[in-house]
């Protein structure tokens, strides 16, 4: 059994796969796992994901949880709307965590550990026939495998070859992300709260992670299109402050907080929702299905949904083709749901007229039963 990708999506997969009697390979692009210098916030249904696989106290060890998430006025700071995370554990069975994105991953590779991990594998080839899958990959080098399990991201080669040949459109979305030094900001960066300024087109997020030691920042704006040919660049904090001239004071301070190295900008990328993950021996897991814009931090925790009930799924069926079968039926509508839902949430978000969604506030993640769900409960057929 073969992984192709291991980022968050195939590091659970194999997790839980192996929790389930497999021992698959993982085939990583990279020569080195990694991730970004940013934060990753982890919902309850994802928590309860990670925790079915082992990862309660790492998480309580590594992770922050927020008490309160609030949106405020882009110009004038004032309070809009509080959600109040103090009873997530009560009412959803699990925490609402914020962490490192390199923590998380570090964690997940530990617990898979390395000696199934192919580094330095870019899948160029897939083709299958018989009772296999023929996997060839950039070096020349060339595996077999009984299924595959193409973990491989937005841009998923597996996904281009066998299931859409489209390629991402730009959403008109770009993020820019940085990790500051909790002593460079005011206390109030580092309390147990997600801080969220929110205005038209465009808004930013503050929340801390290792402790009170760092604070992850995440804007969300708009261009016109986005013609890089990187898809990810480092960028100077003054174009960001470009962007946020004549917002309320917090905003100001945080971005003239961001060390001169420490911001990227990302252009987000969307593809359109796809009516089958599984071909034969072959489905699409994570970003690779079913990709969404972050504005309801659904990507990553979607994608460790996705592993969870994969690992159930290969426990439960008589076969691995049937396994793949049930996985795809458990998944597609849940997964189809989250992404257009987030890919609606800028629009709400960065409305015109903020005191508006004060005053009539969209269905956030708790309204649309987002955190309820348990991937390690939620029944396969
Ligand atoms: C700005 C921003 C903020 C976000 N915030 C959150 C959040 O707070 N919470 C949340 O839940 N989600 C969030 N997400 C979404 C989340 O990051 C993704 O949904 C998640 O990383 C998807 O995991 P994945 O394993 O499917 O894909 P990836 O993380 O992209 O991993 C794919 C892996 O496959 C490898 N690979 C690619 N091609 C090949 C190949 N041909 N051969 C071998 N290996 C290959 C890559 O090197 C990589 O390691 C955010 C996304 C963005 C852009």
């Amino acid at each position: 059994m073969a992984i192709i990708g291991g980022g968050v999506g195939g590091l659970t997969a194999g997790i839980a796969l192996r929790g389930a009697g497999y021992d698959p390979v993982i085939y990583e692009r990279a020569a080195e796992f990694g991730e970004v210098g940013a934060g990753i916030s982890l919902s309850p249904n994802a928590v309860k994901g990670l925790e079915s696989l082992g990862f309660t106290d790492f998480l309580a060890r590594n992770a922050n949880e927020p008490m309160d998430q609030f949106l405020f006025h882009w110009e004038s700071g004032e309070e809009l709307l509080r959600y109040d995370r103090r009873d997530t554990r009560a009412t959803y069975g699990a925490a609402y965590y914020q962490m490192h994105r390199a923590d998380l991953l570090a964690g997940l590779v530990d617990a898979f550990g390395t000696e199934r991990c192919v580094m330095g594998a870019a899948l160029t080839g897939l083709e299958q026939g018989g009772a296999t899958a023929r996997i060839a990959f950039a070096d020349g080098n060339e595996v077999e495998a009984d299924i595959v399990i193409a973990a491989d991201g937005l841009r998923s080669a597996v996904r281009e070859m066998l299931f859409d040949p489209g390629q991402p459109r730009f959403s008109g979305h770009v993020a820019w992300r940085a990790l500051v030094p909790g002593d460079r900001l005011s206390p109030r960066a580092s309390e147990a709260s997600s801080i969220n300024h929110i205005g038209p087109g465009q808004n930013l997020v503050t929340y801390p992670v290792r402790g009170r030691s760092l604070v992850n920042v995440v804007a969300l704006t708009r261009a016109e299109g986005w013609t890089e040919e990187s898809w990810n660049a480092r960028a100077a904090p003054a174009e960001l402050a470009a962007l946020f001239g004549g917002w309320a004071d917090y905003v100001g301070e945080v971005i003239a907080a961001i060390p001169g190295d420490a911001l990227y900008r990302w252009g987000l990328f969307v593809r359109e929702p796809l009516v089958s993950w599984v071909k034969g021996r072959i489905a699409l897991l994570g970003d690779a299905a079913h990709p969404m814009l972050p504005y309801m931090g659904q990507g990553a925790s979607s994608t460790i949904e996705d592993a969870v009930v994969l690992g159930r799924c290969f426990a439960a069926a008589a076969d691995p083709l049937e396994a793949l079968r049930l996985y795809e039926t458990a998944r597609i509508e849940r997964a189809c749901f989250l992404q257009a839902e987030s890919n609606v949430g800028g629009d709400r978000l960065q409305a015109l007229d903020p005191y508006a969604l004060r005053d009539n506030p969209p269905k956030n993640e708790d309204a649309l039963g987002i955190f309820s769900y348990d991937p390690a409960r939620v029944e396969l057929a």
